[in-house]
């Protein structure tokens, strides 16, 4: 048998593949496989490695941490690179005032934890969240994602009480001032705003196609929320860590949020995930309330360090400015080339080409996926997304070296033209 049929035969295909390339290592933004091939990493495991690939600080930190001890639970017997974890991130993430930390492991987790703690400190259950978001695939991850193909399909039902407004996206027709409207006539119509606990979401769509929120739109909610004792959520799992060119997305707004889920680059690699926020939000909920078997696992938190300490001494905030720069002139370069491009976007590093097909101007899935397989073809791993599936998202490493990122951009240039040949 092949890999691939032992892997249908013995794996749920409810875990659905992009790629059939089976790792066999990795080193910043290059994957080997197990035949040899080598492939450069534009997906960094879904915006996991924005540091590369065993970066060797970040191992180094690893096998320290684990020559001492790999788990005791910190719920148990604590470690102070917890604490020291949590200080740093209270410190970081955007918010001038008092904030506090809890380590989880998933993505997931770190969104179903602000939720907990948003109706804690609120008496509050409604939640509001907004098309085309992704929050994760737990129940109440499912309930607030704005997509329903194929992350609710046949799972439900999902938890009441969550609420969702259209995101703008003047390209696909919506103004902030529409979504603005919305939010107004569900207030009016579905929900009384003093039942609401939180609105959340992410300050650049992710898995819904790199949409980033205009700042109008960040500061109108923000007044909202201020208006109504709502309390703001700011999901960062993709766009935190230098990914927009700032440590944070929410940096590049004039307002903050009270509470910010992290996870994905926080540790490089390992599993953990984090809510940051306003200290007496996040001392709501009583003790043992919060809290998992895994949360803030040693070799993650160890990790985390690492990559704090990486983003700051290479200067990726400023390295993601000039490499997503690049990026989007060469694919501008190529607007006159390949027609199907409708636009190029993105803060920093968080890039994301769009296409519509050439003949009939309706969104292209079909477009986005004949680009990302000649791509593979050639060794450029790409990931498309968006709520029509026409974007392709670039996550590259940032710590990419120059010459690997102008391999990628030949490759992604050759494949464009060869997909709208
Ligand atoms: N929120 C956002 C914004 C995400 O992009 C993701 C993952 N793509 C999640 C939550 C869920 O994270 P995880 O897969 O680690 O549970």
């Amino acid at each position: 048998m092949t890999l691939t049929e032992r892997k249908n035969a013995a794996i749920s295909r409810g875990v659905g593949m992009t790629t059939q390339i089976y790792a066999d290592r990795a080193e910043n933004a290059e994957i080997w496989d197990k035949e040899g091939n080598r492939y450069i990493d534009f997906a960094s495991g879904i915006a996991v490695v924005n540091t590369g690939h065993r970066h060797p600080r970040v191992i180094a930190a690893v096998k320290e941490q684990l020559d001492r001890f790999t788990h005791t639970c910190h719920q148990v017997v604590p470690y102070e690179n917890y604490v020291h974890l949590a200080e740093r991130l209270n410190a970081i993430v955007p918010g001038d005032f008092a904030k506090k930390t809890i380590f989880v492991t998933t993505g997931a987790e770190a969104v179903e934890n602000a939720v907990k703690i948003a109706r804690a400190a609120t008496g509050r259950s409604a939640i509001i969240a907004f098309g085309g978001g992704f929050h994760g695939r737990t129940f109440m991850g499912m309930a607030l994602t704005g997509k329903v193909a194929p992350y609710k399909i046949g799972f439900g039902p999902m938890p009441g009480d969550v609420f969702h407004a259209p995101f703008p996206v003047p390209l696909h027709g919506v103004t902030v001032e529409q979504s603005l409207a919305t939010l107004k006539k569900l207030f009016a119509a579905d929900v009384d705003p003093q039942r609401v606990a939180a609105i959340i979401l992410e300050p650049v769509q992710g898995e819904g196609g790199f949409y980033p929120a205009p700042a109008a739109f960040m500061k109108a909610l923000r007044e909202i929320c201020d208006q109504h004792g709502i309390l703001l959520i700011a999901d960062e799992v993709q766009t935190g860590f230098a990914r927009t060119g700032k440590m944070f997305a929410m940096d590049h707004h004039e307002v903050a949020a009270d509470l910010v889920t992290m996870a994905k680059s926080l540790a490089g690699g390992f599993p953990l995930a984090a809510v940051t926020g306003r200290a007496e939000v996040m001392d709501a909920p009583g003790p043992g309330g919060l809290g998992g078997t895994y949360g803030g696992n040693p070799i993650g938190i160890a990790a985390a360090h690492a990559v704090l300490d990486v983003i700051a001494d290479e200067g990726l905030c400023d390295r993601a400015n000039q490499l997503g720069s690049r990026l989007k002139q060469r694919l501008e370069s190529l607007r006159d080339k390949v027609p199907e491009i409708v636009d190029i976007r993105g803060p920093g590093f968080m890039n994301a080409v769009e296409f519509n097909d050439a003949a009939t101007k309706l969104p292209s899935a079909d477009f986005a996926n004949k680009v990302r397989l000649i791509a593979l073809n050639k060794g450029l791993i790409l990931l498309t997304c968006g709520v029509y599936g026409n974007v392709i998202r670039f996550l590259s490493p940032i710590t990419i070296q120059d010459g690997v990122f102008s391999e990628a951009l030949d490759i992604l240039e050759a494949s464009l033209i060869e997909a709208s040949a």
